[in-house]
């Protein structure tokens, strides 16, 4: 999958989502996250207003030009080929500053302590692992799966039944959206 000239993304088409919360409980469980932590979360916009109200199920976007990463102290994030935004977890020291500037509040915290120790950073994957051995016990310990590497989707993206939440290549990902505008009417 780590090709050069392909940006793999995330889609959530909301006129698909049914707030089932398949996609985050799915993670969650797949990597075995603690408590309080969560790669994916499943939001509701404009809450309330009829007519208005929609969910979207929301993760790390693996940014281009990552705000996460050009404000890390210590450098461990990096960008693979295909676009997706991992980081060191040996590395991280737990500031806090990569949640300060990601527009999503995708870095997550396994701690809150007194003096600001936080525990390192975790966060979205894309289930693509992290800087150890690919598909070694070390990686799996600390980031979860890595789907990827074994030709696999997201599993956030295998469990969502109505297939709302779309990841791939964007070229992929834009002609899925446009066959559904095209086709039915965005449904
Ligand atoms: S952590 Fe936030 S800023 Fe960094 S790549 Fe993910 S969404 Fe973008
Ligand atoms: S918490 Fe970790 S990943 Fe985030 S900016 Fe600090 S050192 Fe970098």
């Amino acid at each position: 999958m780590s090709t050069t000239n392909v940006k793999m993304e995330f889609y959530c088409d909301e006129n698909r989502c049914i707030e089932c919360h398949g996609c985050d409980v799915a993670c969650k469980q797949a990597h075995h996250l603690p408590v309080g932590v969560n790669r994916r979360r499943v939001i509701t916009l404009d809450e309330g207003i009829i007519g208005k109200e929609r969910t979207l199920s929301i993760a790390c976007q693996h940014c281009t030009d990552a705000p996460c990463e050009q404000v890390c102290p210590v450098d461990c994030f990096y960008i693979r080929a295909d676009g997706i935004v991992l980081h060191d977890k040996e590395t991280c020291i737990g500031c806090g500053y990569c949640l300060y500037a990601c527009p999503f509040g995708a870095p997550q915290f396994p701690r809150s302590g007194v003096f600001g120790t936080k525990g390192s950073m975790d966060k979205c994957t894309f289930c693509a692992g992290g800087p150890e051995e690919t598909l070694s016990d070390a990686e799996y310990k600390l980031y979860g799966q890595n789907r990827l590497a074994e030709g696999k989707l997201p599993v956030c993206v295998s469990m969502c039944s109505t297939k709302a939440l779309l990841a791939g290549d964007s070229a992929s990902v834009s002609d899925v959206i446009t066959k559904r505008v095209l086709r039915r009417g965005n449904r």
